[in-house]
């Protein structure tokens, strides 16, 4: 049986080569997920920034290194956690992705999502909230721990959306919205107490 590990760097070679999305012209690289694939908790971001583009790693810009601290203040390390993006190439200027861009990388998300089965999925920003949860508002579920059906997944997931670190960083009233709201993920682990979560 491989790794989880294993199945991962096998997955991100095979998207590499496979995957349709356009901003793969622009970009400088694919930025794959990173971390521990034995995990409990998984991080989806929006897409890579330009540090990360020329790095390859998510998260090791400046909202990043606000993660990071977060992180720190749970008692948690990047190696602990595993963390990953919506898309995984940078839209240039740092753009939104396009609905398109996010359909292009869907399967690659999904499968390391499958391969990992994390206990919680915590949402960074309204890009990865609205990929399971379309119709909702990041002002209105920051902060709440969800549980919902996912058939992709096969399996009721349970979720935790936060604002995204970058909108954050520079914002007093969200920044302490998120600190507060990122506590939550160790009492939300808790709760959740096998994966059925039922
Ligand atoms: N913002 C994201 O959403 N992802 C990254 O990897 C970096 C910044």
């Amino acid at each position: 049986m491989k790794s989880k590990r294993e199945q991962l760097d096998e997955l991100n070679q095979y998207w590499k080569e496979n995957c349709k999305c356009e901003l793969k012209k622009t970009a400088t690289q694919a930025v794959f997920g990173d971390g521990n694939g034995d995990t409990d908790i998984v991080f989806i971001g929006e897409a890579p920034g330009k540090k990360e583009d020329e790095g390859g790693k998510p998260f090791i810009g400046a909202a990043g290194k606000f993660l990071n601290e977060m992180l720190e203040g749970i008692g948690k390390k990047r190696e602990d956690i595993y963390i990953t993006n919506i898309v995984k190439y940078r839209p240039p200027n740092n753009r939104d992705p396009e609905p398109k861009e996010k359909e292009d990388c869907n399967e690659w998300l999904i499968s390391e999502l499958k391969i990992i089965s994390p206990k919680l999925i915590v949402f960074l920003g309204r890009h990865s909230m609205t990929r399971f949860f379309p119709e909702e508002l990041i002002s209105n579920l920051h902060g709440k721990l969800l549980i919902k059906n996912i058939p992709e997944l096969g399996c009721k997931q349970a979720f935790l959306p936060l604002y995204h670190p970058a909108a954050a960083l520079y914002n007093g009233g969200m920044r302490e919205t998120l600190i507060k709201d990122f506590n939550k993920i160790p009492k939300a682990l808790e709760k959740i107490s096998n994966k059925n979560t039922s």
